[in-house]
């Protein structure tokens, strides 16, 4: 076996597995999972850097389904992930690749949901749990959980996790798995958080890092766009229809914004949703929903509600305000251009935001095209011919 795989065939994996990976539409694995699913089917520990939309969930989802301990009856892997969306996200990614091995149980522990039906979940003794630190330190506390028979525990997107203030929780949760439990580190970025706790936690881990360069690098095209204060939402909505945008994520930094942006788009006859943190889950689910099955075109979002929602065709990402992070942009615009599909992200400017933008494309190494927008809606590169 070779370091690097070029087909999942290479694994001999369970024929459950591989044929979920076929029902999946999944031919060959990305550049992160050839590195990642070998160590960890070996029992390594991994720390893996690697943009989004680069296929992390399944590097981590393959390799504990395959390990699957039918005879263990507490849980025997755990997922860690900074938000709820993205908690049920992977925890329905793992259930698609549970497909053909009904005995596996796979709970998904959340905020926002009433803890009764978690414990219900629980009691019915799941095999691999996926979890935000909050709610899962809540099972512990409870008592309602058992860490003392993990064999894998991973934590994806380990660094907006550690970042959100996660810390305490991420270092109590692996304190209560076994000394020598797997640990797998998936993040976008190395952070000194993320660094600190791959030394406490891992032992000669094997490093991965994925470029968003070559194969791993979506295919988005990158514009920015001057535009100031509330004229910004008749651009958005010329655009949107200019170039016949039915799948779009808005993002801004405030959820007033998000809030005030919806009602005016609604108001201009947009069909648009939105998510922000102060929306009751439930309703979240719904919008969730709705957008992944193309019930209305355009998704208003901040940050943290759409962090790693992973819809698959996005047509376009507009930054309706530019971002405060840079990490932030890559977050953004990454929820574009997925899987192999063509992505525009266009960010709107002001003249204050010029020094921003530079920081931006420094930091991400992005080619970002200023243009202009024609009467029709369309994008027209700026000719830089200004007179000497
Ligand atoms: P990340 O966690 O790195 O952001 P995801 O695991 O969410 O990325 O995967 C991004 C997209 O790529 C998803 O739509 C997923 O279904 C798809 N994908 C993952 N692995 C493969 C593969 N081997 N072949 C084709 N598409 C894949
Ligand atoms: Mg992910």
């Amino acid at each position: 076996m070779t370091d690097e795989l070029t087909t999942f065939e290479e694994l001999e994996l369970r024929p459950e597995l591989m044929k979920a990976l076929r029902n999946m539409g999944f031919t060959e694995p990305t550049p992160i999972q050839s590195r990642a699913i070998w160590p960890l089917l070996e029992g390594r520990d991994v720390i893996a850097k690697a943009p989004t939309g680069t296929g992390k969930t399944c590097s981590f989802g393959i390799p504990l389904l395959e390990c699957f301990r039918p005879d263990c009856t507490d849980v025997q892997g755990i997922v860690i992930c900074p938000t709820r969306e993205l908690c049920m996200q992977i925890a329905d990614d793992l259930r698609a690749l549970a497909a053909f091995m009904p005995e596996i149980r796979i709970a998904a522990l959340y905020g926002g949901q009433p803890i009764g039906r978690q414990i219900v979940a629980l009691q019915k003794k799941p095999h691999f749990v996926v979890a935000t630190p909050g709610r899962l330190i809540d099972h512990m506390n409870r008592g309602n959980i058992w860490l003392g028979d993990v064999y894998t525990a991973v934590l994806d997107e380990a660094d907006e996790m550690l970042k959100m203030g996660f810390v305490k929780d991420v270092r109590k949760i692996l304190n209560a798995t076994p000394r020598d439990t797997q640990v797998a580190l998936f993040s976008a970025t190395i952070s000194r958080e993320v660094m600190n706790v791959a030394w406490e936690y891992q032992r000669d881990a094997v490093e991965i890092t994925v470029e968003a360069t070559g194969s791993a690098r979506p295919d988005i095209v990158q514009y920015a766009l001057y535009a100031t204060g509330d004229d910004r939402v008749n651009t958005l909505c010329r655009i949107i229809e200019g170039l016949d945008l039915h799948r779009t994520m808005v993002f801004a930094n405030r959820k007033v914004t998000v809030q005030w942006l919806c009602k005016k788009m609604k108001a201009h006859g947009c069909s648009v949703d939105c998510l922000h943190g102060d929306i009751p889950q439930s309703q979240r689910n719904r919008v969730m929903e709705g957008f992944r099955k193309h019930r209305f075109d355009t998704l208003i979002c901040t940050d943290v509600a759409a962090r790693g929602i992973d819809v698959d065709d996005v047509e376009a990402v507009v930054n309706y305000d530019i971002p405060d992070e840079n990490e932030y942009y890559l977050h953004r615009i990454g929820r574009t251009g997925r899987a192999k599909r063509h992505g525009i992200a266009i960010t709107f400017m002001t003249d204050a935001d010029e020094f921003r933008m530079r920081d931006i494309k420094k930091y991400t190494h992005s080619d970002i095209q200023t243009v202009t927008l024609s009467d029709d809606g369309q994008l027209v590169p700026e000719t830089d011919n200004k007179e000497a």
